[in-house]
Parts: structure tokens; C-alpha cells; sequence
């Protein structure tokens, strides 16, 4: 492996998410003292636990419970604050911009790929100034206060488009995150009308825009069917095998013609590779994706190891040999332990395993005790797939902390009522120190 000799081994961890941080937490446990350094380089100081970011956002979880601190929980491994830009496998270095802004470079011995996906855009008018994506805990905390602002805004004009643009909101893309998003906000800007004197739930207008002929292709198109009659019947409406052609100034256009202002447009349209893969030496598929072997390791680099939404891993449960695992949590979770052993399997000289899992199916909720699930093939709905996919994401969230701090939130939230407060001053901290400035 080109090791220095009385040298222990330098495995380095580039992102510390799903994969990330549970391969950092299995080799910090399976590997002796001094028998490799662990660095996870992450521009973020915690690992964000996704699929409960629709509840966050909600109020039904309190944010930082569904974040777990890389510091607290990898105490035997090295956490670097910073963003990888680039690596260089040829010479065994990683480039990273750190928190204070510094370019360096970390070498290793051992490389694990974990940066991730970002969100797939589009070249769309008003896109990137109008639209906010659902990946990041800043994203769920954000858009909680801006729809509940929305609610207050619109509760004190008397101007009628305005009025309606204020509560207009838009969906973009009928995946898992989409339809969790829109079903968990509308359900919370439902309940907080009541605290509104003069806006009623019919005088809301929630919209999904979806590209293909159904929603949730996690699950089977009959499943798909029943989740979106029943979002319909709370008057959501769903556009499918619709796109939109612009949102300039929050004028949102669809490409079967209807148009309408809105305030809130979500983009939850998909996903696509970290595009820092790009900035290395590594293979990459047509999906710009690590192409990955079944034991995870990157073809043609046995040091480097992938998994997670950045890898093309082949799917051994599939008739298709080409066939890859799909991005979710069910396979970055269960990969990053394959991963774990096989890079100690590496250092070792033993030999390694390879990842074999069958997609269970998914659970989601569409607000307060509602969902949809279908699990090997078993479909459930309404409450009982809501009470499922509490306790299956509960089951998988890391951490014992974080597990009792999460179902401390959802026994208060049954002791008393549901939290509606908008703080919308967080997304404009400054404003009012701007105006006391301005003023003196
Ligand atoms: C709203 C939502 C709901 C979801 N619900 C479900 C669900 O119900 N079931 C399911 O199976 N899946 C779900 N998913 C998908 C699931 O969360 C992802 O598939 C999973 O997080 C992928 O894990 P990962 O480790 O590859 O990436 P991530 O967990 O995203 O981790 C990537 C990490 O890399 C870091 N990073 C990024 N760029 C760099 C860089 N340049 N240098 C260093 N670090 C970097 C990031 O900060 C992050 O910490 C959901 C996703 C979302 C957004």
C-alpha cells in the first residue's frame, strides 16, 4: 500500500453523512489503538439525519434533535472542518478549503468517498433566486418560518393578489422528499390557520409539479395512486407529466399553461452526484457517479472506497447485471458497515465482503398521522404507515441521545398543542440592528 514504515495507515473520510459518519463510528470501534488514524473532513460539524427533515420542518421534531455532532460522537477519529475541492489519488492527497478559508492538502493511505448528492437543477428562470431545495437542516429550519411568515403576512394585507401569492406554494418533483415536504407543511399551515382571523385552509393553494406520469416511484404505481388521491382530497393539487418553464419573479408557468404567482416554490426535483467527484483523478460512470465494485472499493483504486449517493455500487439482488443501488439511506446505511469492514479487511491483508441488499420498500409520512408504506411488498396506509415510519426512522436514527430527545418532541407535541409560533426574524437576524443603525 506504499505505507510508511512504523507509520500507522491515514484513512481519510471525505464527507461525514449517512455513509460517512457510520464508517468513521464502526472503524473507530473495530480498530485498535494505533493501528490506523481516522480523518473525516465535512464542511459541517454534524452529520444531518435526512429522511426526518420533513418533521423538522413541520415542528413535530425540535431541528438540532435530527443532528448528530461528528465531534461528540467520533472521539477517536480527527474532524476536519472543511470542504474537499479536489483529490488527487495519482499522489495520495486530498485538497480542502477549511473553515477559515485556507487551502491544504491532507494525505492518506486509505481514501472513502462519502460527499454525497446534491440537488439536480435545471436551466429554469427565477430558479435559483426563487426556489430553495429540501437537503439541509438550514433548508427545513428555514422553510418552517417562511411558510408560517407567509400565513402571518398574508392574515395583515388587504391587497388580493398578494393575498394569494402570500399563500401559493409550489412543489417541484413527486419523489419521497417531495411529497413528505408537502404533506407535513401543508398540514402544519393547516393547523396554524386557526390562530388566523381571516385565512381559512381553502384559501391556501398548495401545488405539486411532477415531470413523469406518477409520484413516489419509491413504491409501486398502485401505492402512488392511493398517496396522491389522498393528497388531493386535502385540495392539494398535482400537476403530473407537467414542468415548469419559468418562475421569474415568483410567476410560476406551467408548460400546459396554467400560471400563477407564489411565494414559496421547493424544489425536490431530484438529485445528482457530488460534482467534486469531478475534481479527481477517480472513474466515474455516466451518471458522473464512482464506479464502485460490490466490495465498494472504486474500481481500479483498491484504496479507495465508495458508497452512498456518489456510488455507482452494482446491485447484486438484481436480474439486470448492470444494475446499480438506488440513492437512499436504506443502502448508505447498511453500505457504510460493508465499507467499515472491508477497509479494515484491506489493512489487514484479509479477504473482503461484498454489499448484497434487496430495497425493502419505503415509509412515508404526508403529515400528522397520515402516511403511506409498503415494505416487501406489504402495503400500509394512514396511521399504521405513519406509526411505522416513525418507529423505522427512530429504530435508524444514530444514537441513544438523539433517539429519547426525539420521542421527548413527539410526547410533548401529543401533551400539548402543536408549536405555530413563526419566527421569520431568523431568516433576517440583522434587520432590525440595520434600522437601529440607520436611525442613530
Ligand atoms: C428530505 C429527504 C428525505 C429522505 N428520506 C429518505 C427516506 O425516507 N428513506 C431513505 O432511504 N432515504 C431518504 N432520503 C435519502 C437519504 O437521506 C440519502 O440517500 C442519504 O443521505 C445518502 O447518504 P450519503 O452518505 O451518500 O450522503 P449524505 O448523508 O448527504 O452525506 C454527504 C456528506 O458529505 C458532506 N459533503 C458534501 N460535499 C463535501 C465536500 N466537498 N467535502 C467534504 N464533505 C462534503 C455533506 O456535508 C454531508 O455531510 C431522504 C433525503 C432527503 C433529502
Amino acid at each position: 500500500m506504499g505505507l510508511t514504515p512504523g507509520n500507522p495507515p491515514r484513512i481519510l473520510i471525505v464527507g461525514g453523512g449517512h455513509v460517512g459518519m457510520y464508517t468513521a463510528l464502526r472503524l473507530q470501534s473495530r480498530l485498535a489503538a494505533g493501528e490506523a488514524s481516522v480523518t473525516v473532513v465535512d464542511p459541517q460539524p454534524q452529520m444531518t439525519y435526512q429522511p426526518f427533515l420533513p418533521e423538522a420542518a413541520a415542528g413535530s421534531i425540535e431541528p438540532r434533535h435530527v443532528v448528530v455532532p461528528l465531534r461528540r460522537l467520533l472521539r477517536r477519529c480527527h474532524i476536519v472542518g472543511g470542504r474537499v475541492i479536489g483529490v488527487e489519488h495519482a499522489h495520495r492527497f486530498a485538497t480542502i478549503e477549511n473553515y477559515a478559508g485556507n487551502v491544504e492538502r491532507l494525505g492518506y493511505d486509505v481514501l472513502v468517498m462519502a460527499p454525497g448528492s446534491i440537488a439536480r437543477t435545471l436551466p429554469i428562470p427565477g430558479l435559483a433566486e426563487h426556489g430553495i431545495a429540501f437537503k439541509t437542516i438550514g433548508e427545513a429550519i428555514y422553510l418552517r418560518n417562511h411558510v408560517l411568515s407567509r400565513l402571518e403576512a398574508a392574515d395583515n394585507t388587504t391587497d388580493v393578489p398578494l393575498r394569494r401569492k402570500l399563500l401559493s406554494f409550489v412543489v417541484i418533483g413527486g419523489g419521497y422528499a417531495g411529497i413528505e415536504v408537502l404533506g407535513e407543511l401543508e398540514d402544519m399551515a393547516r393547523y396554524a390557520c386557526r390562530y388566523h382571523e381571516t385565512i381559512e385552509p381553502k384559501d391556501m393553494r398548495w401545488v405539486l409539479v411532477e415531470a413523469t406520469g406518477r409520484i413516489m416511484p419509491e413504491v409501486s404505481p398502485r401505492m402512488g395512486r392511493y398517496t396522491a388521491k389522498r393528497l388531493m382530497g386535502r385540495g392539494i393539487e398535482i400537476f403530473l407529466n407537467t414542468r415548469v418553464t419559468t418562475m421569474e419573479n415568483g410567476h410560476v408557468v406551467l408548460d400546459n399553461g396554467t400560471e400563477f404567482d407564489a411565494d414559496t416554490i421547493i424544489w425536490t426535483a431530484g438529485v445528482r452526484p457530488n460534482p467534486v467527484l469531478q475534481q479527481t483523478d477517480l472513474p466515474l460512470d455516466d451518471r458522473k457517479r464512482l464506479r464502485c465494485t460490490a466490495s465498494l472499493q472504486v474500481v481500479g483504486c483498491p484504496e479507495v472506497f465508495s458508497a452512498g449517493d456518489c456510488a455507482a455500487v452494482p446491485d447484486l439482488t438484481s436480474e439486470d447485471p448492470n444494475a446499480t443501488c438506488s440513492p437512499s439511506a436504506q443502502h448508505a446505511v447498511r453500505q457504510a458497515k460493508v465499507l467499515a469492514d472491508n477497509v479494515v479487511a484491506h489493512l489487514r491483508g484479509a479477504p473482503l465482503g461484498h454489499y448484497r441488499h434487496r430495497y425493502a420498500g419505503s415509509v412515508a409520512s404526508l403529515g400528522l398521522h397520515r402516511g403511506v408504506a409498503e415494505i416487501y411488498g406489504i402495503r400500509l396506509r394512514g396511521m399504521v404507515a405513519w406509526f411505522m415510519h416513525r418507529t423505522y426512522h427512530l429504530s435508524r436514527m444514530p444514537t441513544f441521545n438523539r433517539k429519547v430527545r426525539i420521542v421527548a418532541d413527539w410526547t410533548t407535541a401529543l401533551l400539548f398543542r402543536r408549536e405555530v409560533v413563526a419566527l421569520g426574524q431568523i431568516n433576517d437576524p440583522k434587520a432590525d440592528f440595520i434600522r437601529a443603525n440607520a436611525a442613530s
